[in-house]
């Protein structure tokens, strides 16, 4: 009989809709995590990442044990081992050259009471240094805090009574998801949705109207709205007069522009800055919802600072259903106190958008040691080559994580994280004003800890232990005393989300927290600092959050071969760049490949992209971006960013034109494919097996890759297109256009070579040890590959090498592994192209006997075997697909 129970919780992952979730748990393992229908605000709603995040917590790339570098390779430790080499290094670092050469980087990833907590023992620890600003919402809260005085935005629950929202970069389908059934109850009131994003949003579908500014155009936008109200005499007189500061030197500002300058600025249709004003003034209460896309200028304040003083003057300010609203203090529910930033004196801090110069800046002390949690800087700050730079003059980073992303490749410590859903915790948002329950659904994964038991045992190793070594209970009551003061209790707060005690309805009497307890105008404007395009660098990189993911929460099998980068159909035509072609970007700092899509209804002035990329996907475009931080808030202005976008010139290797047969579906190309296409290589593949064609010769080809597959390669008959790829295999060499076999593809390279292809009578599978021969550590492709990692088997047939083989890789087992024939042709019996997915696949194919003709093989492994293979799984697939870019790289310059 199985055993089911749901769990109520809470997603607390880098996203503002923190929805109470409930978890489903079979036999002690997660089958299902969907939207709780009892929480007041999300309401049983859950976004597309709420039911992947189950295969994430399960998935065959998780690091699910402590590991430790040795001569460069990860190998599995127990805790003990690694707390023990974590406190050692700290006291080395501490003692010989202070706390400050230890860098705490705290990133937003998760946001729990707990893990707040962190802090608390690094304070304990004597105080380290720690990071400031922010490379998301800082700029925004700054900027607010000039006109407001304090950054309060609407309880979600108060747009109800909005007649119009205005979403100004806000992109609620993508990443805001209670909001969508918000706007559209506004519309089915006869209310109206407009959404003003330089990019067309999936957001869109909501919004009565799209108006696209140029990037860090808002300011002029807002303002030749704001001309408009004032001009048709629709101002609130009464809040302007009685409850603002500053007015007269905002309408001076606005006297200096006439509507048409400001539209030009922006980059709108005076006919669209009518339609923003004419909503505003017909529809009210409005409220205008800013998201982060805002934030990332360098003068992002001008911008925002004028959607509140368009709010203002529409009188939408302090009123039920209106309202400038961004984000919440997802801190607030929190004794702050307990973080014990008081214990030293105030200790160094870098600027975290410039974090890469800063690290390498840093002077007496040096950043010797790096700890990071819940980031990923490698691949989400910008200037990746300054981070890279900076992490690597480090001499010891640990990093305490779920996946091997860009920067656990710095780290010498891998600390495996659980996932929310095997903690206790308790979340607040930066979206609502709800704190709730993070519940253990399921135990941890592997040998998986919290984030706080790692900093519980570290603790013990050091004199400050009683101070922090409470239960995660004894802690969330302490931490949350502000929620029990305004009538939570720690049970209840165990079942269901407790509300805060925030206004709906911010400064609804009128009254500002500012020095002068009114609404204050921004009094400063300077034009000349919103840059107007370059033509060398004509578009601005719009690095966005993508609709599937949270940040660079994936996996290196989750990544396309290339990341894809959206420009407006008519730029791509009149630029002569074809859709779905890679095409070089190009920023001051670096160069990127990327897949062009050419996209109808794009501005012809933006580059858009998905951000969050590993860079050792090929994604990572962060190598593009500007470090520096914005004038208020300290932000990162991302957005900043110009770049070119130019085809992809056919020398050397970029451009080559490859020909890919593959045999089957589940032997697809894997790391070997995306590798070639990562090095800007046009992939044409065959299916010869599902009826599609060979071409007669290599003519249009620069290169050849044969797939494996569970064919064997001596029976024609029962693949009678394999007469023809032999040829085709030998044309292709003839003319001194490489090959590539691999597994059944190198059987049957032997094969048109004169080999002879045999079946073994057993089966060599998995990971398996090899050993490269003298000729093999001399060869041009193999040898500056080299060492070789173990490499994963899965075959029943071998082959003799042919006449004038060279055998470049030896195995125990099955002796011919990898070998050069020919001009230019390569076999690889082993899957060096293998990624996580297909590896686990063939594995769980394997075990479940899911291979008929493989089934009599399957006892010669026991559960143990493949428990083991599990565990060594990430390593093992991280160690072979680093092995398989070089060997692409090495292979694809003899083309
Ligand atoms: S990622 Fe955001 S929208 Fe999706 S479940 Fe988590 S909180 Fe909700």
């Amino acid at each position: 009989m199985s055993d089911i129970k749901t769990v109520i919780t809470t997603c607390t992952r880098d996203c503002p809709n923190a929805c109470g979730l409930v978890a489903t748990v079979r036999n002690g393992r997660l089958t299902g995590l969907a939207g709780n229908p009892a929480h007041p605000l999300t309401r049983g709603v859950a976004c597309v990442k709420a039911a992947r995040y189950v295969k994430r917590v399960y998935g065959p790339e998780r690091i699910t044990h402590p590991m430790i570098r040795v001569h460069g390779r990860w190998v599995r430790t127990g805790w003990d081992e690694a707390l023990d080499l974590v406190a050692e290094r700290l006291k080395k670092y501490a003692s010989e050259s202070g706390t400050e050469s230890i860098l705490y980087y705290q990133g937003y990833g998760e946001r729990t009471a707990l893990k707040l907590l962190n802090k608390y023992f690094f304070n304990l620890f004597g105080g380290v240094t720690t990071l400031r600003g922010s490379l998301c919402g800082g700029t925004g809260q700054a900027s607010q805090n000039l006109d407001l005085g304090e950054r309060i935005s609407h309880d979600p629950l108060d747009h109800y009574h909005s007649q119009a929202m205005i979403l100004w970069a806000r992109n609620p389908v993508s990443t805001n998801i209670s909001l969508t059934a918000i706007a559209r109850d506004i519309r089915k009131r006869g209310g109206t949705v407009l959404l003003i994003d330089p990019m067309r949003s999936k957001s869109a579908v909501l919004a009565d109207h799209h108006i696209a500014p140029r990037p860090g155009g808002d300011v002029f936008l807002a303002m030749a709205a704001a001309k408009l109200v004032l001009a048709a005499g629709a101002e609130d007189r009464e809040f302007l007069a009685r409850h603002a500061v500053g007015l007269e030197a905002y309408l001076e500002i606005l006297a200096g522009f006439s509507v048409d300058d400001l539209c030009r600025r922006a980059g709108v249709s005076r006919g669209e800055a009518e339609l923003l004003a004419e909503t505003l003034m017909a529809k009210k209460p409005a409220s205008i919802l800013l998201g982060w896309g805002l934030h990332r200028h360098e003068y992002a304040h001008y911008g925002i600072r004028a959607i509140d003083a368009l709010g203002a003057i529409c009188g939408n300010l302090g009123v039920p259903g209106g309202g400038v609203s961004q984000g919440f203090e997802e801190y607030g529910p929190y004794d702050q106190t307990l973080w014990g930033d008081g214990l030293n004196p105030p200790r160094r801090t870098l600027l975290l958008p410039v974090i890469g110069q800063e690290i390498l800046a840093a002077k007496d002390p040096a950043i010797r040691m790096i700890y990071v949690t819940a980031a990923n800087p490698l691949c989400m700050a910008p200037n990746t080559a300054a981070v890279a730079a900076a992490f690597r003059k480090a001499e010891f980073v640990v990093y305490s994580g779920h996946y091997m992303d860009d920067t656990s490749d710095f780290a010498h410590v891998f600390l495996p994280a659980t996932t929310f859903l095997e903690e206790t915790d308790v979340m607040a948002s930066y979206g609502h004003n709800y704190v709730g329950p993070v519940n253990p659904a399921i135990a941890p994964v592997g040998e998986c800890k919290s984030e706080f038991r790692m900093f519980y045992e570290l603790a013990a190793r050091f004199p400050f232990a009683a101070d922090f070594r409470k239960s995660e209970e004894a802690w969330l009551s302490e931490l949350c005393a502000p929620v029990w003061e305004q009538g939570g209790d720690p049970d209840t707060l165990r079942k269901e989300a407790f509300r805060l005690n925030a206004p709906m309805v911010p400064y609804a009497d009128k009254v500002f927290p500012t020095p002068s307890g009114k609404f204050q105008f921004m009094t400063a404007f300077d034009p000349s600092r919103i840059p107007e395009p370059d033509p060398a660098y004509p578009y601005r990189l719009l690095t966005i959050a993508p609709h599937g993911y949270i940040c660079s929460e994936r996996t290196m099998a989750d990544h396309e071969p290339l990341p894809v980068v959206r420009l407006a159909a008519s730029e791509a035509a009149r630029r002569g760049l074809a859709d779905g072609r890679p095409v070089v970007v190009k920023s001051l700092l670096g160069e990127a490949l990327a897949t062009l899509r050419a996209e109808e209804g794009l501005r012809p002035d933006i580059l858009v992209a998905d951000r969050g990329g590993w860079t050792k996907a090929g994604h990572g475009l962060n190598r593009l971006t500007r470090d520096m931080a914005s004038r208020v808030g300290n932000g990162t202005p991302y957005y900043e960013t110009a770049v070119t976008v130019n085809p992809v010139l056919s020398d050397v290797s970029m451009g080559r034109r490859i020909l890919v047969v593959q045999h089957s579906d589940r032997a697809p190309g894997g790391d070997f494919v995306k590798g070639l296409a990562r090095l800007g290589a046009i992939l044409t593949t065959v299916q010869p097996a599902k009826g599609q064609g060979l071409p007669p010769s290599p003519e249009g080809f620069d290169a050849l890759v044969v797939l494996g597959g569970p064919q064997h390669a001596y029976d024609d008959a029962a693949s009678p297109h394999f007469p023809a790829l032999l040829a085709l295999m030998r044309a292709f060499d003839a003319e001194n256009r490489p090959v590539a076999g691999i597994c059944l593809g190198a059987q049957l390279l032997a094969r048109a070579h004169g080999g002879r292809p045999w079946p073994m009578g057993r089966l060599e599978f998995g990971f398996t040890p090899l050993e490269a021969t003298a000729e093999g550590e001399a060869d041009p492709v193999l040898g500056p590959a080299l060492p070789l990692p173990r490499l994963m088997e899965f075959h029943e047939d071998s082959f003799d090498l042919p006449p004038g083989a060279v055998a470049l890789v030896a195995g125990q087992d099955c002796p011919n592994q990898c070998f050069r024939v020919g001009a230019a042709s390569y076999g690889f019996q082993f899957h060096l192209e293998v990624d996580s997915v297909i590896a686990s696949n063939w594995i769980t194919l394997f075990r479940q006997g899911g291979i008929e003709t493989y089934a009599p093989y399957r006892e010669a492994y026991d559960e143990t075997y493949f428990a083991g293979l599990a565990a060594d799984l990430p390593v093992l697939v991280a160690e072979s697909q680093e092995f398989c870019r070089r060997v692409v790289r090495n292979w694809l310059a003899l083309a």
